[in-house]
């Protein structure tokens, strides 16, 4: 990926915003920052690959850093992304599966962006990949399934495997339901309170929390 455009590093921010996503310019510029820091310390993973918008934020990052980005997606779409509802793309429609498939359209954007080497495509149910996952991560990036049992359970799936200082990251986070779902915000103060994360920076609906360091057998006690 060229570096040095649209003022994000060694974000191509014009390319990023060119993939299919729903990720605005300043919080994938936030991705990308937060993305750096993280990658110093060790591979970093996001749930909800979509068509690669985040994916290449991400990944470029790791890729200045010689990282590894896992992006996981089962890529048939989440609940509001299916026929007739609100974020239903016809073009991501494949009537030969008769369903949505956002995989051939992910792999084009790895391979545009120049991440085929850098980015690990899992595909399937993130609870699937978490039953056997061992890999300490310095960066989790929730943005798969909106509905509150999913989140719920990318968090509790996925948060465990973080190392101490490392990031949580949460996207379509609305304090006011009126702008959107309120799962991720839920989850993002359920986080907060259990003590183990802290605030740690905010970029529009793009959350940024911080490990503190404390156990989850801590986080339960100091909840009680
Ligand atoms: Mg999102």
């Amino acid at each position: 990926m060229s570096r040095g455009q649209g003022g994000g590093g060694g974000l191509d921010l014009a390319r990023v915003l060119a993939v299919k996503g729903f990720l605005s310019a300043a919080e994938a510029l936030h991705l990308h920052r937060v993305g750096r820091e993280a990658a110093r310390r060790g591979p970093c993973l996001e749930v909800g690959s979509y068509c690669g918008r985040s994916a290449v934020c991400l990944g470029a990052a790791c890729a200045e850093l010689g990282q590894v980005l896992f992006s996981i997606d089962h890529h048939r779409g989440s609940e509001e992304q299916q026929p007739g509802e609100e974020y239903f793309d016809p073009a991501l429609y494949d009537p030969r599966r008769g369903g949505i498939d956002t995989l051939p359209w992910f792999r084009d954007t790895l391979r545009a962006a120049g991440l085929e080497e850098t980015v690990v495509p899992i595909v399937c149910d993130s609870r699937l990949a978490a039953r056997a996952w061992r890999t300490p991560l310095a960066l989790v990036f929730i943005d798969g399934g909106h509905a509150r049992e999913s989140v719920l359970a990318d968090y509790e799936s996925w948060s465990p495997h973080l190392v101490p200082g490392g990031l949580l990251l949460f996207h379509d986070v609305f304090e006011d339901p009126a702008r959107g779902g309120q799962a991720p915000y839920e989850v993002v103060r359920l986080a907060l309170a259990s003590g183990r994360f802290r605030e740690h920076s905010r970029v529009e609906s793009l959350a940024v929390l911080a490990h503190t360091g404390a156990s989850a057998a801590a986080g339960e006690a100091l909840r009680k």
